[in-house]
């Protein structure tokens, strides 16, 4: 289906924008009068999206740059979530319930897996550089 409006929100790696980039995406989403059931999904889809690139993407750092490019059509909104960072090394084994890199216990390794349950899909690329997330949800 065609493209009938698009945005592009550019943030910095920083704890206090995770919050604003799911509700920039919300708002945008609306357009498309989504159940309030499917913005919600979408807000917690985007941010452990947005949650890995400031903890993992740039280290906690709190700096480096997010871009989130959406695309809506008809029925369905796309959600680019880019880094600049480091890089996945594993693509596929990184997608795994449970699996995380970071030792210390703070992460569950269920980021990926929350967002495949929330949309209707996920498509991830990496290389040292730049990692893209791609989440699709319909309203239909
Ligand atoms: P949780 O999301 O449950 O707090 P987590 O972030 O470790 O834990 P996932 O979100 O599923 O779990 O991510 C799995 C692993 O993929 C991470 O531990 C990290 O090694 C890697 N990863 C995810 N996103 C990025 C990213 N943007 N840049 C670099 N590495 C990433
Ligand atoms: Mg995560």
């Amino acid at each position: 289906m065609s493209t009938t409006n698009k945005m592009t929100l550019t943030i910095e790696a920083k704890s206090q924008n995770e919050s604003f980039a799911r509700s920039v995406v919300a708002a945008f989403f609306i357009q498309i009068n989504p159940t309030l059931e499917q913005v919600e999904d979408i807000k917690t889809a985007v941010s452990e999206a947005v949650t890995n690139c400031i903890v993992h993407a740039y280290d906690g750092a709190q700096q480096g740059e997010i871009r989130i490019a959406c695309v809506l059509t008809e029925d369905t909104i796309t959600v680019e979530i880019c880094d600049f960072g480091k890089g996945i090394e594993n693509v596929e084994q990184a997608m795994k319930p449970f699996y995380t890199t970071v030792a210390t216990g703070e992460r569950s390794g269920m980021g990926f897996t929350v967002m495949q349950a929330f949309c209707d899909s996920v498509n991830v690329t990496s290389q040292k550089g730049l990692t893209v997330v791609k989440l699709t949800k319909k309203v239909a």
